[in-house]
């Protein structure tokens, strides 16, 4: 046996001897099935965590990530199956949640082969599971998975595909921070100050949609060509990325990475409205709750950006269907999903809680359910 996969070996090993069943595992919640896959040839190590199928078959991306340990991995995928069941809930689509971790650099170990084994391991799963791209994967290595397996959608090329998701998940957001400032200020978008945290995909476009409607733009990214560009196109004042906390505007939009909203950035923040289309923007619950002790209205994070698993579910209804992609189920999808966010500012509201815990209990509501 290669080094590697020795490795991984006794990697299960360890974990087993730490916690005897998964079943005790911290993020274990109810999962379904956990299933893990070695393919030989390859050096293949993949986990497929399938949490709920009560709304449908499960759906969410293959992230590709160095884990240290096998029970990193595990931890992960957990984790992320769980949130996927929440979001998909929340966004009202026929899927539930579910999620998988190929255990590896997405630098250096890639190959088209690991991709088609990758999709073997998807198929064993039966349909309980549809990957598609996530951190450390991309739609080209999607195209190899294809090979082996029907369950796999965020393809270009065929009539039911749904292209980039991310116009659609910016378009929630823009929709999110429309009705936050609403709903917090009193007042339209004109003239509000919003500093966007990363204009990537997301935030990009997010920044074009709010410059429309007049807002003020704040920006900042590690990537200075992409800060550039909208001091360029939309007249955006850009800030240096550790600056954008003291930025003086109404609303924080966290498009960057996770766990931007720490105890320690909060103090700076001059914000009322947190809407924004990074996953997992807030560090720990404790800070959900602090931002709501502040009287700050923030936007929970897995349902503002909904929008672009929405996009993903129009393509699996469609390949199901045999059918070609339909905007317009999109489109009526998007609108009940700004629905949801208001009926999650409103209950928080009256029942004087934290968005965040609301958001949790009303997808926790929605999954029992379907059951
Ligand atoms: P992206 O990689 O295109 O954009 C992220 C941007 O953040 C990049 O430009 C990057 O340079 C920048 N960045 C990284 N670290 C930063 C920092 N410390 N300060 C400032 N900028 C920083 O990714 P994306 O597709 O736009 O996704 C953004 C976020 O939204 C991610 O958290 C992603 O998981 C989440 N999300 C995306 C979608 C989608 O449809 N793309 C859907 C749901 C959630």
């Amino acid at each position: 046996m290669p080094a590697r996969h020795a490795a991984f070996a006794k990697a299960v090993c360890d974990m087993s001897e730490v916690d005897p069943t998964l079943f005790d595992a911290p993020a274990f919640e109810g999962h379904e099935s956990v299933q893990a896959f070695f393919d030989a040839a390859t050096g293949l190590k993949t986990i497929i965590a399938v949490h709920s199928t009560a709304r449908g078959p499960g759906a969410g991306g293959c992230r590709m990530w160095p884990y240290p340990t096998a029970q990193a991995a595990l931890d992960d995928v957990l984790r992320l199956s769980r949130a996927m069941s929440y979001k998909n809930a929340m966004a009202d689509i026929p899927l539930g949640g579910a999620k998988s971790v190929i255990i590896g650099d997405s630098r250096t170990d890639k190959t088209p082969a690991l991709f088609e084994a990758f999709g073997r391991a998807v198929d064993q799963a039966g349909g309980r599971y549809w990957a598609a791209e996530d951190v450390g994967t991309s739609p080209a290595d999607m195209v190899h998975a294809r090979k082996t397996t029907r369950y796999v959608a965020g393809l270009d090329g065929h009539a039911a595909a749904s292209g980039d998701p991310s116009p659609v998940t910016a378009e929630g957001v823009f929709r999110g921070v429309e009705l936050a400032v609403r709903r917090a200020l009193g007042r339209p978008l004109e003239g509000v100050r919003v500093a966007i945290q990363g204009v990537g995909h997301v935030g990009g476009f997010l920044a074009e949609k709010l410059h429309a409607a007049g807002a003020k733009l704040i920006v900042a990214d590690v990537n200075r060509g992409a800060v550039q560009h909208l001091v360029e196109t939309l007249g955006a004042e850009a800030v240096a990325p550790e600056a954008i906390f003291d930025a003086p505007a109404e609303v924080f939009a966290p498009c960057a990475l996770g766990g931007a909203l720490t105890m320690q950035t909060l103090d700076r923040l001059q914000a009322k409205v947190i809407v924004g289309g990074a996953n997992n923007q807030l560090a720990s619950p404790e800070v959900g709750r602090a931002l709501h002790a502040r009287g700050l209205l923030y936007a929970p994070d897995y349902v503002v950006n909904g929008g672009g698993i929405i996009n993903v579910a129009g393509e699996i209804r469609a390949l199901e269907a045999g059918e070609s992609f339909d905007p317009a189920w999109v489109a009526g999808k998007l609108d009940r999903l700004i629905q949801t966010l208001g009926e999650v500012f409103d209950r928080a509201a009256a029942e004087a809680r934290p968005t965040h815990d609301v958001a949790d209990e009303m997808a926790r509501t929605r999954i029992a359910a379907a059951r």
